[in-house]
């Protein structure tokens, strides 16, 4: 199958839509997860209600299996050559 990239190591093109995905989901439930906290106002931040869990477990989707920044790398990387 081809590859997208001209670097020395090939990248797969479902590696690559696989970082695209990553990223764009894990930065979506930040992003909701804190609009919920804001909609919440003072509550949202208080552990009374579970907005303030889903907001901390967000966080994680832009660290584990590969950080943010590494998806960053593979996108460049197809993009830039
Ligand atoms: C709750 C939780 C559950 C986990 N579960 C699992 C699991 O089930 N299985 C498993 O294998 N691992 C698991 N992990 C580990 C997780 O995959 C790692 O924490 C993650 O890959 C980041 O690695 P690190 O912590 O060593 O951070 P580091 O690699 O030290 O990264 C620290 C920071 O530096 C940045 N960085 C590092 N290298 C570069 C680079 N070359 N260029 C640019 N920026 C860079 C990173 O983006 C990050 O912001 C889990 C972690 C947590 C917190």
């Amino acid at each position: 199958m081809d590859t997208f990239t001209k670097s020395e190591t090939p990248i797969h093109p479902a590696l690559v839509l696989a970082a695209m995905a990553k990223l764009l989901s894990s930065r979506m439930a930040q992003k909701v997860t804190s609009l919920c906290v804001d909609l919440y106002g003072g509550y949202g931040f208080t552990k009374e209600y579970p907005v303030e869990k889903f907001y901390r477990d967000s966080k994680i989707g832009t660290i584990y299996e590969g950080t943010t920044h590494m998806q960053l790398q593979t996108i460049a990387k197809v993009l830039l050559g």
